[in-house]
């Protein structure tokens, strides 16, 4: 039997990130335990290595980093030129978060995330061999939304279509190709509401809910009080009462009791 080697993928991040670094961590190491093509890394620091650092280095033909990863990817929460959610040249892969939680989110920014690792994955796996769907929706992985809100329906399903099915299959392995499948369904992540899963450990452990934690659906006060422990909250919403009642009695003074 021949030995198998995951692939080892290197995530660095740009600058600012509009999220937070440690529950998306915890969410990424969660697809590395659930199987074994892929190995997800975080190298430290987190800032060593920009997109276009990596990117001349490429170029001058000398090593992308330190130590040798099949691919590399750099997160941006910059905008991306062409609008574009991520670019993917050789074995780098630049991703932007850019405007997902403002105008897409759900799917969560981190999933939203892992959908854009994985494909740029794939796509500097084959070695620039790997079309998307270039001008047309039917919920495949690989397809270049035009429509950018159509990504939304592609995370959601998690669906590869025949075509990818067999590229994948026949570049990277049966293996490689169930455990792909696998994880663009999520089925790693489990429910919130179950003990013992991914989503239920970020939740209780790293207070994040894919839910309502990422996007604006959440409203101003929940937002407020998830940051803050309800000790604090409480005296926070007395302290407003309070000063409505100083300024209605204020205006009853000056304006009502003449
Ligand atoms: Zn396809």
């Amino acid at each position: 039997m021949q030995a198998v080697r995951s692939k080892r993928v290197a995530i660095w991040f740009e600058g600012e990130q509009d999220f937070e670094r440690l529950p998306f961590k915890f969410f990424i190491a969660g697809a590395t335990a659930f199987q074994r093509s892929f190995q997800f890394y975080f190298p430290d620091p987190p800032n060593e290595l920009t997109f276009e650092d990596a990117l001349k280095a490429q170029r001058e033909q000398r090593p992308v980093f330190r130590e040798h990863f099949d691919v590399y990817i750099f997160i941006t929460a910059e905008h991306m030129k062409g609008n574009l959610f991520f670019i993917e040249i050789g074995p780098l892969v630049h991703i932007t978060t850019n405007g997902w939680q403002q105008n897409f989110s759900p799917p969560s920014v981190f999933e939203y995330l892992f959908h854009s690792i994985m494909c740029g994955s794939i796509y500097a796996l084959s070695d620039g061999t790997f079309q998307h769907h270039d001008d047309l929706t039917m919920g495949c992985q690989f397809e270049y939304t035009r429509v950018k809100e159509h990504d939304r329906i592609d995370i959601a399903l998690g669906y590869i279509c025949q075509e990818h099915e067999a590229q994948i299959a026949t570049q990277l392995g049966t293996d490689v190709l169930t455990d792909v499948k696998r994880l663009f369904k999520f089925e790693w992540l489990g429910s919130a509401d179950q003990a013992g899963t991914v989503a239920y450990k970020m939740k209780d452990l790293f207070n994040y809910d894919l839910r309502t934690d990422s996007g604006f659906k959440k409203r101003f006060l929940e937002r407020v009080q998830q940051n803050i422990d309800g000790f604090w909250f409480d005296i926070a919403k007395e302290l407003i009462k309070g000063i409505l009642l100083i300024v209605v009695a204020f205006l009853l003074f000056k304006f009502g009791w003449k």
